[in-house]
């Protein structure tokens, strides 16, 4: 809190308040005590509401708290103004790194990725798609070329079930648990080429 009250400006209005009756007076504050109190800031976190979520950045998984406004029983969209450590997470304890503390300024990027997109077959441009379409086209794709390419055995006859033909890159805003299965799903594939946070 900056107040920008010299001590000669304060005796001055505390002269002033004692000999004036203003309605803040008649409450027990003088006008020196009234400028102060101009000057407080409203908590910005009053009537916020917190959401509980994962840093999305690295393998570390920090809990976050995201505080938003709007009414979301009154089809509002809610509109997150602050991000800050979780104090009751295990793993960070209510920190976060420079990149985890400025999450915010992510969330509202002009450039994030907020939608499926596809750049269909000789398009120079990507349009938007439903997640409906881009799964389904997701699976179509990578069961084909896993039926095409996959390799079954190695030249000694020994089975080793190989896809290599396909890479997978998995998201890092995952519990241990998350990561841990989705390393067992992709690798049950037979892809090779996988990096997520089970990795780390
Ligand atoms: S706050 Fe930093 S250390 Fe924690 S998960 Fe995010 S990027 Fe990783």
């Amino acid at each position: 809190m900056n107040i920008q009250v010299s001590r000669r400006r304060f005796l001055q209005l505390a002269g002033a308040g004692a000999a004036a009756t203003t309605s803040i007076a008649a409450f027990g504050y003088g006008e020196a005590e009234a400028e102060v109190a101009a000057h407080v800031r409203n908590f910005k976190l009053a009537k916020a509401i917190e959401t509980r979520n994962t840093c999305t950045y690295c393998s570390v998984a920090c809990g976050i708290i995201m505080y938003s406004r709007g009414d979301l029983s009154k089809g509002e969209q809610a509109k997150i103004f602050h991000i800050e450590g979780d104090s009751d997470h295990p793993t960070n304890r209510g920190t976060l790194c420079p990149k985890g503390a400025a999450l915010l300024d992510l969330v509202h990027s002009k450039t994030r990725t907020l939608y499926p997109q596809v750049r269909r077959p000789g398009s120079d441009k990507f349009e938007r798609c439903s997640w409906d379409y881009a799964l389904d086209r997701i699976a179509r794709l990578m069961k084909d070329d896993r039926d095409k390419n996959i390799i079954e055995r190695n030249a000694a006859g020994v089975t080793v079930n190989r896809w290599t033909s396909t890479g997978f890159l998995a998201a890092s805003a995952t519990t241990n648990e998350t990561a841990w299965e989705t390393y067992k799903v992709v690798r049950s594939t037979g892809i090779v080429a996988f990096d997520n946070q089970a990795r780390v």
